[in-house]
């Protein structure tokens, strides 16, 4: 198989042209969007490196869906609605099984959130997969970091630490159990919370996702509001499979530090907060509220009240 013919049979499919403004998609040097009157185009890409973001033996199909799900996450956390994806994809050589897993698990995942694959490279080379994600919001309408306000509510979507937790235990081995099982499939399967972004663009002041761990993503967004926070660390969502399988400090050290689960951290003034609960309710999603922006300059952890000082740091490349 030569790459052209790889490209036409993993990743060529056939997309419902018009309805999605693909005005020319896989097949030119160039993919042509139509980004419609009224929505400002809204742009990232997120890189997986194997042995760096995931495992040799992560499943391909896991890789396929991470791939694009951290992208997604990235247009949940601007509120947007992801549109059109690129796919640069580096392998060491053609394996069919393993192509065949990785573009099933890109597929389905697009196919899910009505995005369409319009381009991409293919090259030889250790195994990297880069996703470039597009998509579109109303004018001016994107969720940023800088919004917070003092006084706003620190909100999180779903329970953190699990792909952590999945991780660490899928580093020895296939899985024993149940609660084993679930929070490997956390981090093999994350769900980027796209429908939670778009309703909090009506509801947050400022969001990120949560992809390095909060001990490392909240200084970012409080840093770019120019505010300080609060967090009651015993508040922290720990979902009842990590506490099966950590004792209590180990998790809690995970719902900090771990990133990969893909939640948002949404601020919300306090009016706003059940109308984004009624949302989160609509999408079978749970919000906790685990502390506060503040006037202050720098971040200030509790744990039932106590001074507390996280032993943990996320993660950072070149840290
Ligand atoms: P070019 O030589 O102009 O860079 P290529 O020959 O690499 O283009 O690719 C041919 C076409 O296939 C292009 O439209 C490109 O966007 C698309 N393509 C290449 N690799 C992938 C991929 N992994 N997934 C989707 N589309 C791809
Ligand atoms: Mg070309």
């Amino acid at each position: 198989m030569d790459e052209f013919e790889l490209i036409d049979r993993y990743f060529v499919r056939s997309p419902p042209a018009e309805a999605h403004g693909v005005m020319l998609g896989v097949g030119d040097d160039a993919a042509v969007l139509e980004v419609p009157a009224g929505f400002d185009l809204v742009a990232a890409v997120d890189t997986l490196v194997e042995g760096r973001h995931f495992l040799s033996s992560t499943p391909s199909r896991s890789v396929g869906h991470r791939a694009l799900a951290v992208n997604l996450s990235d247009m949940a956390a601007m509120g947007a609605e992801p549109k059109w994806a690129t796919l640069a994809l580096t392998l060491p050589a053609v394996d069919a099984a393993w192509l065949d897993g990785f573009s099933s698990g890109f597929h389905a995942l697009a196919a899910e959130h009505g995005v369409c694959l319009v381009g991409g490279d293919t090259t030889r080379g250790p195994l990297t997969v880069s996703v470039q994600i597009l998509g579109l919001v109303p004018r001016g309408g994107a969720l940023r970091r800088g919004g917070g306000r003092p006084g706003d509510l620190l909100v999180v979507s779903g329970t953190l630490g699990d792909a952590g937790g999945g991780l660490e235990l899928a580093r020895s081995g296939p899985p024993a159990d149940a609660a084993t099982a679930k929070l490997i499939e956390r981090f093999d399967f994350p769900t980027p919370r796209v429908q939670l972004g778009l309703a909090a663009r009506a509801a947050a002041s400022a969001a990120m996702d949560i992809s390095d761990g909060l001990v490392g993503d909240l200084p970012k967004l409080a840093r770019a509001s120019g505010v300080g926070a609060h967090v009651s660390i015993e508040r922290l969502p720990i979902s009842a499979p990590l506490q099966e399988k950590f004792n209590a400090a180990r998790a809690r050290d995970l719902a900090l530090a771990a990133g990969d689960d893909y939640e948002l951290l949404l601020c919300v003034p306090p009016v706003k907060l059940q109308q984004l609960q009624a949302s989160a309710e609509r999408l079978n999603l749970t919000l906790t509220v685990i502390g506060e922006l503040s006037a202050e300059s720098r971040i200030r952890w509790t744990f039932h009240g106590e001074h507390f000082a996280p032993q943990v740091t996320g993660y950072n490349h070149f840290g």
